[in-house]
């Protein structure tokens, strides 16, 4: 049977998102039914609404979300009724050699569910029963989403879903930058380029990594009032258009160890590898536009052995890191409750987005 659902959809590009009822039809085989109870409002979905990230409208936005197990698939045995979830954005085979090395967010068959499931069906249909497409095999901004098995992490049913949620994007995200990827070690420096819901996250990571100085950089001084409660050591508030690198370097003797690009910015990414010292990585988590670019004096990455390295995800591994993130939240270590400025019910999707665009969440999140 169906279930009848409040979603937060795409419609048209360049229009405030419309909340509808469509309908969700229940798991095939290797599918779970999750009842959402909490779904974040990440700067994708935006993506999504503008044209950024070119996908087929209509879409049911949603890829951070936490719920609860309803109804399993034939075929499921790693998922009961009564389990909670977190959504994963990413498919991953299982058989590729990105996947077997352990590596899931490098999939060869990523783009098999960027709008529908794996299989390239959906059980998502709006009023007049046309298929509405979902974002990333997930389209979780929604009171029910049925879901491949692989695209969802059983989580500790201890955790709140409006927290648990945040560790589906934009914690995995900004900590996996700085555990998986750039493996920043205890006294490390680290400098960090945009203080919105992934920098502060890449904050808080390296705080917990234990680097001793962490400069965050936002040309918003609220936000970076927001890295200080994170972690940030030291804090620069930046001009839009000009370059920071050779004050970082300044505060930094001689630069940092790590620095981390959270905005999507082509010249933010090549400031961060200019402020880099001798040795140092600059790791570019932001996405930028497609037609974006960097550049930097190639000679340097030789004579100094600097690094430029991107990280997509966290580098994460889901059923691995959605639980270890929220282990450390539980130990009093990852700090959720603080990126929560504001709850919004469906109804209130619109605003919610209105809201990250204006830059004022540190991260919304819908309730249902
Ligand atoms: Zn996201
Ligand atoms: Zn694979």
């Amino acid at each position: 049977m169906s279930r009848k659902a409040k979603a937060v959809l795409c419609r048209e590009l360049n229009k405030p998102v419309v909340v509808e009822e469509i309908s969700v039809d229940p798991p095939k085989r290797g599918e779970v039914t999750v009842k959402l109870g909490a779904c974040g409002v990440c700067h994708s979905d935006l993506s999504a609404t503008n044209g950024t990230i070119p996908l087929p409208s209509p879409l049911v936005l949603g890829h951070e979300a936490a719920g609860e197990v309803i109804e399993v698939g034939e075929g499921v045995t790693a998922f009961a009724v009564g389990d909670h979830v977190v959504s994963s954005f990413i498919y991953m085979c299982g058989r590729c050699r990105f996947c077997s090395l352990g590596r899931p967010v490098l999939c060869v068959e990523q783009g098999k569910a960027l709008t529908t499931l794996p299989d390239g069906t959906l059980r998502t249909r709006d009023a007049k029963g046309q298929p509405v497409n979902i974002f990333s095999g997930c389209g979780v901004m929604a009171e029910y989403a049925t879901l491949h098995q692989d695209n969802v992490v059983k989580i500790d049913p201890k955790i709140p879903f409006d927290r648990a949620a945040l560790v589906g994007c934009a914690v995995t995200t900004g900590v996996g930058a700085v555990f998986n990827t750039a493996k920043v070690e205890p006294g490390a420096s680290v400098a960090v380029f945009g203080c919105g819901g992934v920098g502060l996250n890449v904050i808080q990571g390296a705080r917990i990594a234990g680097a001793t100085q962490i400069v965050a950089i936002d040309s918003n001084e609220s936000k970076l009032e927001m890295a200080r409660k994170f972690g940030a050591t030291d804090v620069l508030a930046a001009k839009p258009g000009e370059d920071p690198s050779k004050q970082i370097k300044k505060m930094t003797a001689g630069g940092p160890e790590y620095a981390f690009e959270c905005v999507g910015s082509g010249e933010l990414a090549g400031a961060a590898y200019r402020a880099i010292r001798r040795g140092g990585s600059a790791v570019i988590v932001g996405v930028a536009k497609p037609a974006d670019s960097t550049s930097f004096r190639s000679m340097t990455m030789v004579f100094e052995e600097k690094t430029l390295t991107g990280s997509y995800f966290g580098s994460c591994v889901p059923k691995v890191d959605f639980p270890r993130m929220l282990e450390l939240y539980a130990g009093g270590k990852l700090m959720l409750d603080e990126l929560i400025t504001r709850r919004y019910k469906v109804e209130e999707a619109p605003q919610a987005f209105a809201d990250l665009e204006s830059g004022r969440n540190a991260r919304g999140v819908i309730v249902f």
